[in-house]
């Protein structure tokens, strides 16, 4: 299996540690996850340009999508690789000094292909349990950092109680909201309206954009605001979605049950539907 790391092709099996990367220092960098299906990466143009707009909003110097569309198809061509995950980090470069304060640095774009993480496909048919755990993460949560401590300890929270994903929540005066999961952002089926949290500290999806514009389009009312804990257990459907778990029913959140209804089925359809319509565009 080889690897991009700026323009050279790495074979991972012999492995490459630059110790002064700040991305291995300080964590400071970028990151993208695209599913690689039937040899098209899903969704590229959308990934790119929210690598872009943080990378731009960070001041870290990144090469044309163009480019970096080159080294993907060229990528998936030297691996053929058919199906999985595509990793694109976006380092802030090499700093010889370990200097916490931002330098005009060359960056390094580095670029994988990794298989499809294990995923129980019982998940997607009879739903997944997910738990609540705090979030404790900084307050950059609308780009995607490679600071992802705290998305850990959350995740391995959820494995550890058997679930596949946390539920992270903060507080105001109201009580404990809904932020998103370890991975995944959240949505609520709730007498006939579909509320998921606004983007307020929480990573703008790819999926959940594409499953917003999908309710639309099925005529749903879709309301981004706060969704509170204390409505969870009255919600008639949860779901959550991101680029690896695409649509998936939430069937647990700690102690409440839920049923997979209509709406959860029918966008499950819609969104396969439309991957299908963006590989068929980009043969
Ligand atoms: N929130 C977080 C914290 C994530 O890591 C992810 C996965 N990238 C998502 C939401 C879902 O985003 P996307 O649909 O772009 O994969």
């Amino acid at each position: 299996m080889y690897a991009y790391f700026n323009d050279e092709i790495i074979d991972l099996r012999k492995g490459v540690i630059q110790l002064q990367n700040r991305c291995y220092t300080f964590g400071d960098g970028l990151y993208e996850v695209l599913r690689i299906i039937d040899g098209v990466p899903v969704f590229f143009e959308e990934h790119l340009n929210r690598l872009k707009k943080s990378a731009d909003y960070f001041e870290i110097k990144i090469e044309s999508s163009r480019e970096i569309k080159r080294k993907v198809d060229n990528l998936i061509r030297i691996n053929d690789f058919s199906s999985g995950e595509l990793y694109i980090q976006l380092s802030r470069g090499t700093d010889l000094f370990r200097e916490h304060g931002i330098k005009s640095l060359e960056s390094i774009v580095s670029i994988l292909t990794i298989p499809l993480r294990n995923i129980n496909e019982d998940n997607w048919i009879s739903g997944a349990k997910v738990v609540s755990f705090p979030d404790m993460r900084h307050g950059f949560c609308n780009h995607k950092t490679v600071n992802l401590f705290a998305n850990v300890q959350a995740k391995s929270y959820a494995y550890s109680n058997d679930a596949y994903e946390a539920i992270m929540y903060r507080s105001d005066s109201n009580g404990k909201y809904v932020t998103e999961g370890g991975s995944s952002n959240y949505f609520f089926v709730k007498s006939n309206d579909v509320y998921t949290p606004e983007v307020d500290n929480i990573l703008p999806g790819i999926t959940r954009e594409k499953t917003i514009s999908l309710l639309q389009e099925m005529g749903e009312n879709v309301v981004q605001k706060r969704f509170y804990f204390d409505e969870i257990k009255d919600a008639d459907e949860i779901f959550l979605v991101s680029t690896v778990s695409k649509i998936m029913p939430v069937k647990i959140v700690d102690d409440f049950s839920f049923k997979i209804g209509e709406k959860t089925l029918k966008l499950i359809k819609r969104f396969e539907e439309m991957i299908k319509e963006y590989k068929k565009s980009r043969k």
